[in-house]
Parts: C-alpha cells; structure tokens; sequence
C-alpha cells in the first residue's frame, strides 16, 4: 500500500515543533467526510509503528508530518528526587521495558510495554505513540479499497456503525498495553502547544469517544509521562489476551496494583483496556479491596466489578462475551498472584 502525498517537517527542538505545528496543523489536509480522528492536516510521526500503516491504509492523509524523532529533549527516563520519575514522550519502549529503576519502582509499567508487540516495534515504537494510539476497530483497520465496498462509517469518511447500526456513536476500542498501567500509577502528561505548558491527570486526557478519542488540540504535542513518587513500590501486574502469543495488539488487558500492610491490602488499583473507547480506571475497585485480606472471595468479587466496567463490542476479534470473561478472570488471578509475591 502506497503511502500518499505528504511535506515533511523536521523540528530539533519542542520549541521548533509548536512552531511548526502552529503554522501547519489547520492546512488542507485531504477529506472525504468530517471525521475528528482524521481531520487534521499535520500528523505527528514519533516511532511511526501505527502511522505509517494507517497512512498506508489512507485512514490519515496529511498535507504534513511533523517527524519529531530527532528532538533530544523529548528522550529519556529522568528520576526526579523526591518527586517520582518523568519519561520524556519519544522515549523507545525498549527503553522502558529494560530501565532497571521503572522495573524497580513502577513494575507494573515495565510489564505492560514487554507485552506490546515484538521486540523490533518496541525498540521503534515509543511511550508518546502509545498512549496516543489511535482506537482500533475490525472496520476500521482495512485499506481504503476494504472500506469503500463497505460503505466507510462515522470514524472516517462514512456517517453510519457496522458495530451499532442506528447509533450516532463510535465504539472503536482504545487498543494499547501501557496506558490503564499508568492510569492504575496516577500518571500526569505534558503537553506543548502554542499557549505554553499544560500538565493534566491521563485519566482527564481520553474522552470515550472512539472517533475523536483524546483531548489533544491539532496544534499540541505530547510531551512528557510523569509518574509520581506515591505510586512507586507497589506491586503490579498486567495481564493481556490476544491471539498471537508473539505479536498482537490486547483484545482485553488488566493491570493491577496493589500495597499490604500487615497481610491486608492497604491501597489497590485496576486499569483496563481494548474493552472500551478509552482505557479506564474500574470505579470502587480501591473501596472494595482496601483494608481487607485477598482472599480467593474477595478476588472473585473484584474480577465482577471489573467485568461490569468492561463493554467490550464486535470491533474486534473474539466474541465480546470471551472477552468480558477474561477480563474477569485476568483481574481475579492477578490479584491473587499480585498478594502471594
Ligand atoms: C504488528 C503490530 C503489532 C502491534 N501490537 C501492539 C500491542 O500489542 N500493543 C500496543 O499497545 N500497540 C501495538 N502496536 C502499535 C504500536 O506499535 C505501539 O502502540 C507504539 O507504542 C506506537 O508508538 P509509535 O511511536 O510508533 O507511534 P506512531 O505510530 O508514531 O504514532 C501513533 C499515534 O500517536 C501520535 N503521536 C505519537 N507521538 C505523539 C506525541 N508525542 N504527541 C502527540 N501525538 C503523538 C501520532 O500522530 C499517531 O496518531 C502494534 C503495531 C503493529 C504494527
Ligand atoms: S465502531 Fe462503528 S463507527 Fe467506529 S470504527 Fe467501528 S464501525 Fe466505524
């Protein structure tokens, strides 16, 4: 599959990158329909895993890619004394899979990022494309010429869901492994734009809208993941299904964390993600657990509230039903191995 027509830019620096991005992200741009996940006229090109790819499937047709590989302050693991850990966003997951300190401190994210992919996507792919991913859906990642006998839908170029028909939603599943790691870690981003620096929970940045499914203006780029000092040291866990055991995307992941005190469970967490538009903390998990002992029970009681939490639809391979399942079943023995360890 050809890739289209496109200018490329090349900042060395943030700086240099607003300035581009304030310049060129309200061009042209090449459209069928309105669509908020393909409008924009300049797409950003980190480790370009997923856009190359969706570009080839002409899901996105920039005028321009602003390739920001080359910008050195965007790279790096940088622990902060006293105040957690900031990851620059173009850092390799590669790095972070093999950084000794995140291993140490923030398991549950160096387990995460190994489970992405294979390892050449990881040593490409980066933390900022990841948590920017874009949703996934069986009727949305195909070529144009796929998509065009089906007659397009509402994520791009069409205006009715194969997936809910008569529904003016798109349900497009949000399909990375590290962001409910770090929405379970109470991660913050960065982002630059034309206004200066904004800093803001990951849990306030995805919206549940599978067609514009992130808070990020066209003139804005993700700059830093910052992981705070009260989330290191506990212990975490994630746990994905997929088909291919090597390399695939999660059709249903869990990351769990958890502190004891005393045999019981003093502060937990469960994230999820590939069952919703966005990933998602499960609400009342933390009042569940806390101050209780793990028992098999009480496992079994928050692998249901993770279930419910979990609306898993036809975007993707596997029955919905399998894969609610298995978001239960994935939630109750990572607790369990997440309390014997
Ligand atoms: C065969 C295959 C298997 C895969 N398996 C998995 C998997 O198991 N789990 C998984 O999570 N992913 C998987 N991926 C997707 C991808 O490799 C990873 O998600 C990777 O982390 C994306 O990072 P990237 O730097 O390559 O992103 P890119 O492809 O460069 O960008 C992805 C999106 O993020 C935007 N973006 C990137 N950086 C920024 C930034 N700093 N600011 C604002 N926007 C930005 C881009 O514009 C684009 O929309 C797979 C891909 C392939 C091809
Ligand atoms: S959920 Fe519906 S609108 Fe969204 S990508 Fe799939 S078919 Fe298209």
């Amino acid at each position: 599959m050809s890739l289209p027509q496109f200018r490329l830019l090349r900042p060395r620096t943030i700086a240099e990158a607003v300035d581009y991005l304030s310049k060129h992200s309200e061009g042209k741009g090449v459209e069928r329909a309105p669509s908020p996940a393909s409008s924009t006229a300049l797409r950003i090109l980190a480790g370009g895993t997923d856009l190359i790819p969706s570009m080839g499937q002409k899901l996105f047709e920039p005028e321009y890619v602003l390739d920001i590989r080359h910008i050195a302050e965007l790279k790096g693991i940088h622990p902060q004394q006293g105040s957690g850990v900031t990851i620059g966003a173009l850092t390799a997951l590669t790095a972070i899979e093999h950084s000794n300190f995140l291993r140490q401190h923030y398991l549950v994210l160096t387990e995460a990022v190994a489970t992405i992919a294979s390892p050449v996507l990881r040593n490409m792919g980066t933390i900022g494309g990841n948590i920017c991913l874009d949703t996934r859906c069986l009727w949305y990642n195909q070529s144009l010429t796929w998509r065009k006998a089906c007659g397009f839908c509402i994520k791009k170029d069409g205006d009715l869901c194969h997936v809910a028909p008569g529904g003016a939603k798109c349900w497009a599943a949000f399909s990375a492994d590290t962001p409910p790691a770090l929405l379970c870690l109470d991660a913050e981003i960065e982002i630059a734009g034309p206004a200066g620096t904004r800093r803001l929970p990951l849990r306030d940045f995805y919206t549940g809208l599978g067609d514009d499914y992130r808070k990020l203006q066209p003139n804005e780029l993700l700059t830093r993941v910052v992981l705070p000092e009260k989330s290191a040291d506990y212990r975490g866990l994630y746990r994905k299904l997929r088909i291919r055991g090597s390399i695939d995307y999660p059709l249903a992941g869990v990351a769990v964390v958890m502190r004891r005190s005393n045999g019981h469970v003093k502060d937990a967490r469960i994230g999820l993600t590939a069952v919703n538009p966005a990933p998602v903390l499960v609400k009342g998990a933390t009042e569940l657990l806390e101050g209780k002992q793990l028992t098999e029970e009480l496992a079994e009681a928050a692998g249901d509230l993770a279930a419910k939490t979990a609306k898993p639809l036809t975007t993707s391979a596997l029955t919905p039903e399998y894969r609610r399942e298995m978001i239960r079943v994935f939630t109750k023995r990572a607790l369990l191995a997440a309390a014997s360890n």
